[in-house]
């Protein structure tokens, strides 16, 4: 199934505009498409309000607009080559609406002038309700989620119900069935299943989730096993994605897990997250960071970094802080947040070769230290955000920072520069392929 995918302040301009009218409503949207394996997503990326002089008929039941504001109305998603939305209301129907017999006949003529006018894109069309709406590919009866991500994300189309097993009645009684039934529907991305990317698979796997894609190009070493939950004596040398996945499926025989033994450095394996809905980012590295901040941003895929440092000087611990941030649209970045070390990227994104000849280049520091208690804080308190984000849990946060020898928790507002080339609107923000990623391009 295809995914129409907003970012929260187009979808509320879209509907408050609709809805300001009694009548049946129309807009024209563009989007850019990102092409995942397993699905492809539509970004919308401009909206145009169908304006008051430009229906042909008009009532609460119906709406014909006047064919020149079809083709002027596409007219900006040819010239970029993006696809089309059509949208209209129905502005009576509780809950989620259907396609009716009229939108059909219409869809089929709209489907045929599409295929003319951009045939390099598939086009979708999308009915609002005030309480729910529904999404297809053009003129065909493949349905599309529509997923609104911001602050939150938010599956607007109709969930998928899936049977709620009695493992989960303790949390359901906690967040409720809906939100049961979104974390049981969601694919989730763990880059990195060290220190804490071990412990949140461990902890979404007893929420819920059920399809898992995990990435980690290493194998476990001797030196891991203070660390990685699921690890043994016996695991030394195995690759984490395979210990991850054993943990998984000891904990649920029936979690889906895709493994991937490579590293989100490379553009191909950051790409693809493009099939999963929400994704964790557990790595240690600056480039894997910066790589995937922009993906998540520029296919509005919505993300939680997190970060731990213990800090030493001359054999005391001087500091231990952990940060956990979610990076989605409205949001800052982890440019704007400084996070990022714009040398340490670069040599992250460089081959071995290119590291050789860089006079620069330091090589691989010290060990730093890590510790499973520390370790295990910042994970939850990721995880606990992922259920702020999709599920009633009242979790406002959306950027906190630990302060392990005070004990403190404190929230954040991330800042967020107007013109940031990565999370502001001119950024990469729903760019989708029109865009590249950083990072290494092959191996
Ligand atoms: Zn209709
Ligand atoms: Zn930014």
């Amino acid at each position: 199934m295809n995914d129409l995918v907003f970012p929260s302040s187009l979808f509320a301009r879209l509907t408050d505009s609709l809805f300001s009218s009694p009548l049946e409503s129309c807009a024209i949207l563009s989007a850019n498409v990102a092409r995942g394996e397993k699905r492809t997503r539509y970004l919308v990326q401009n909206i145009q309000i169908a304006p008051d002089n430009v229906y042909r008929r008009r009532t609460e039941f119906e709406a014909v607009l006047e064919p020149s504001f079809v083709v002027s109305g596409t007219k900006k998603a040819q010239r970029a080559g993006q696809s089309v939305v059509f949208v209209h209301t129905h502005p009576g129907t509780d809950g989620h609406p259907q396609f009716s017999v009229v939108d059909d006949k219409g869809e089929g003529l709209l489907r045929e002038f599409m295929a003319r006018r951009i045939p390099a894109c598939d086009h979708a069309a999308l009915v609002l309700a005030p309480a729910g709406c529904a999404a297809r590919m053009l003129g065909t009866s493949d349905e599309m989620r529509v997923i609104e991500v911001g602050r939150n994300l938010s599956i607007r189309s109709r969930p998928v119900e899936r049977v709620l097993a009695k493992p989960f009645d303790r949390q359901i009684r906690a967040f409720g069935e809906t939100g049961q039934h979104i974390i049981q529907q969601l694919r989730v991305g763990i880059v990195g299943l060290g220190g804490t990317g071990s412990v949140v698979a461990q902890q979404l796997a007893y929420l819920g989730v059920t399809d898992f894609l995990l990435v980690d190009p290493d194998c476990v070493e001797p030196s891991n096993l203070n660390r990685v939950i699921g690890s043994t004596h016996e695991s030394v040398g195995v690759p984490k994605v395979a210990v991850a996945a054993s943990l998984l499926r000891s904990i649920r025989p029936s979690i889906k897990t895709e493994e991937i033994q490579d590293t989100a450095l490379n553009v191909a394996i950051a790409k693809k997250l493009l099939d999963t809905d929400f994704f964790f980012c557990c790595t240690d590295t600056h480039g894997s960071r910066a790589i995937l901040s922009q993906l998540a941003y520029q296919y509005l895929i919505p993300a939680i970094d997190m970060g731990v440092i213990i800090a030493t000087h001359k054999g005391h611990v001087t500091h231990v802080t952990g940060r956990v941030q979610m990076l989605s649209p409205g949001l800052g970045c982890l440019t704007c947040a400084q996070v990022l070390d714009a040398d340490a990227v670069r040599w992250d994104f460089m081959s071995d070769k290119e590291r050789k000849q860089d006079p620069y280049f330091a090589g691989a520091g010290e060990p730093q230290p890590s510790v499973v208690t520390i370790n295990s804080v910042i994970s939850s308190m990721a995880t606990n955000m992922f259920l702020g984000a999709v599920t009633d849990v009242p979790a406002q946060s959306r950027f906190q920072i630990y302060n392990g020898i005070e004990g403190t928790v404190r929230s954040v507002n991330a800042r967020r520069e107007a013109a940031c080339i990565v999370c502001s609107e001119r950024g990469a923000v729903g760019r989708g392929d029109t865009w590249p990623l950083p990072g290494r391009l092959n191996g």
